[in-house]
């Protein structure tokens, strides 16, 4: 590397840990780890160039194909709600830029990354092979379906606003799994936790939020 490519660096990680500082921690964050996932995953390697001062904004930013990269704040909680352990093997519905893969991985999860989009899904694809993140697999295709292949799940996290938890999801969750999902309508949603106990969803709901729509056979375009 050389020496200003890692004053670069340093910049980086400096605007990461004030990122974690004052929009997660401030706001109530509290796992350690997701915090320090947090501050190792190079958020701006994830934004598409010209978005690159943009990297540690405290909201949602544009991706390309009329996507975006989640706010850091929602990213954390809902990690945070997942109470990902190491060694997990995780569903995230929506990969976008790569960005949560990224965050799930560098905990230590195996994640199966699902997206629409082949443009964005290819994208996050290469970023994450280029970062070294070999437990983190993009799958082009219909997350709305949960990815059959690889399941059980012992969690499923989704970035894309649902009308409802998907069957699909549930049938490949392990017994004592969680899914973590915004549940609403296409302009609000509340951040959704469901755990499977004895073959049971429990549903606890957290924060309200606003997502992009889940799109799919079980998202919001069903046969309309
Ligand atoms: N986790 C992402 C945020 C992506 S935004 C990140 O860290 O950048 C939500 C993504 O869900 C969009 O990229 C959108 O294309 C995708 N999406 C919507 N419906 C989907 C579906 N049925 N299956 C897979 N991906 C879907």
């Amino acid at each position: 590397m050389r020496e200003d490519d890692n004053a670069h660096a340093d910049e980086y990680l400096n605007a990461r840990r004030r990122m974690a500082e004052r929009q997660l921690v401030a706001r109530g964050i509290k796992d350690e780890r997701v915090l320090s996932a947090i501050v190792a995953v190079p958020r701006h390697e994830f934004m598409p160039p010209e978005r690159r001062a943009d990297a540690h904004f405290d909201g949602a930013v544009p991706i390309g194909e009329a996507q975006t990269i989640s706010q850091p704040y929602m990213v954390a909680l809902m990690v945070e709600l997942l109470e990902v352990e190491p060694g997990q093997r995780i569903l995230e519905v929506g990969a976008g830029s790569g960005y949560q893969a990224a965050v799930l991985a560098e905990m230590g999860a195996e994640v199966y990354g699902i997206e629409l989009i082949p443009a964005l899904a290819k994208r996050a694809e290469a970023v994450l092979e280029r970062l070294g993140y070999e437990q983190a697999h993009i799958i082009i295709g219909d997350g709305s379906k949960g990815y059959a292949k690889a399941a059980p799940y012992d969690g499923i996290i989704v970035a894309a606003a649902a009308p409802a938890i998907s069957p699909a999801w549930v049938e490949q969750l392990s017994e004592g799994g969680r899914i973590v999902a915004p549940v609403g309508s296409l302009h609000h949603q509340v951040c959704t936790v469901a755990r499977k106990v004895k073959g049971e969803m429990k549903v606890r709901e957290d924060i309200g939020c606003v997502f992009v729509p889940l799109l799919g056979e079980h998202g919001w375009d069903r046969g309309v």
